[in-house]
């Protein structure tokens, strides 16, 4: 163990080596009726047909963007579909070669801005992304698609959306079990920024102050899921937590979640509420700084401020819910130990095997 790792509880490079911090080029506009300014965001970016990508929950809102963009509207789709299959892609491609789309507006949760990224890696369209959930998509220059089955990542920052677009009224419409299941797998792209090995101040401090808004408005949301001040705070606090997920490389929690989610096909967001306290319980006695400023944010005990928070929802709360099989269990554990993501804490194969029993 390095004198760094002994004193931050993650293996980060001593004070005296180069740091290097990239930050996406995106401009992002953020507030209440921000979503009215998406077809002037697309003209700025150059947009002269625009292809609207809006999931079916988005609807209303991808009318008014419709409207205001006029004959700049090139078509819409309104099939995106989680984990971007590619068949899916391919359909919407016929759309962009049918209509000469030059620009891709996306409305919706992580599927329909994954699908639009999707098009721009094959098209290299410029994107607006006007997220409606917490996932964080929109913040990242990645992007995952499956085929046959098997889901492949990339990462290049040519990826990113060149614009963001975050309008709390969109996310009113959220049920609170997608509100409270989205929020905490927002929460868990800063718990996993703050035990990163390539952690910087820069990172720490937005993980810090994801965690800090997140924990901090959820409840508030929970309780009063149409009020607009909590949720403009909570998708804020999102916001920074999906610039963490952009800039830090991922550990255990989200190898897990790709490996289980992979495996079975499982629900995005509520695997990871499932997931996300039993990890940081594995973890965060490996990653004392870590584990304090997660404390802080909690003002308590950060593992049983998110057990509650999971314990709390109304769908599945463990593995077995999901319909996951115990006897496939075993296999995970010795994939995930066989080619580990960067974690403070080192996931042996009877580690994860126990660990995946506590959350089953
Ligand atoms: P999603 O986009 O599939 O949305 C989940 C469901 O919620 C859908 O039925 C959707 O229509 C509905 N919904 C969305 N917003 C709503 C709203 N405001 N009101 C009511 N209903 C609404 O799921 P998600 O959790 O947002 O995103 C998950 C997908 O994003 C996965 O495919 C995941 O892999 C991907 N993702 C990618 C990255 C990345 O960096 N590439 C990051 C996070 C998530």
């Amino acid at each position: 163990m390095t004198s760094a790792t002994a004193a931050h509880g993650r293996t980060r490079p001593p004070d005296t080596s180069v740091a290097v911090h990239q930050t996406p080029a995106t401009r992002v506009l953020i507030g209440g009726g921000a979503c009215g300014l998406a077809h002037e965001e697309a003209a700025r970016l150059g947009a002269r047909r625009v292809l609207l990508v809006a999931a079916p929950s988005a609807a209303v809102a991808a009318d008014r963007v419709a409207d205001a963009l006029g004959p700049r509207l090139a078509a819409r789709f309104d099939r995106p579909a989680p984990h971007t299959p590619v068949t899916v892609t391919a359909e919407a491609m016929e759309v962009v070669g049918s209509t000469s789309a030059d620009c891709v507006v996306a409305i919706g949760g992580g599927s329909a801005i994954g699908l639009a990224k999707a098009l721009s890696a094959r098209t290299g369209m410029p994107q607006v992304a006007v997220p409606t959930t917490y996932a964080g998509s929109e913040a990242t220059p990645v992007l995952g698609e499956t085929e046959d089955g098997v889901k492949t990542t990339r990462r290049d920052p040519a990826l990113a959306p060149g614009t963001v677009v975050y309008d709390p009224g969109l996310t009113l419409t959220m049920p609170p079990g997608l509100t409270r299941t989205s929020a905490v797998n927002a929460l868990a792209h800063a718990v996993e920024a703050l035990w990163a090995p390539d952690a910087t101040r820069f990172t720490d401090a937005l993980a810090t102050e994801a965690a800090d808004g997140i924990l901090g408005a959820l409840p508030e949301v929970l309780d009063d899921p149409s009020g607009p001040e909590p949720r403009g705070r909570l998708q804020s606090a999102a916001w920074l937590a999906g610039t963490c997920l952009a800039q830090t490389r991922m550990g255990l929690h989200h190898q897990l979640a790709h490996v289980l989610g992979g495996a079975f096909d499982l629900p995005h967001a509520e695997l990871h509420t499932v997931l996300l306290a039993h990890v940081m319980a594995f973890n965060l006695p490996a990653a004392p700084e870590a584990a304090a400023r997660l404390a802080r944010a909690a003002d308590g005990d950060p593992v049983a401020a998110v057990s509650g928070l999971a314990r709390g929802y109304d769908g599945p709360t463990a593995l077995s819910d999901l319909g996951v099989p115990r006897s496939g269990l075993r296999d995970i554990a010795e994939r995930v130990a066989a080619k580990p993501y960067p974690n403070p804490r080192e996931p042996t194969v009877d580690g994860v095997a126990d660990l995946l029993d506590r959350m089953y």
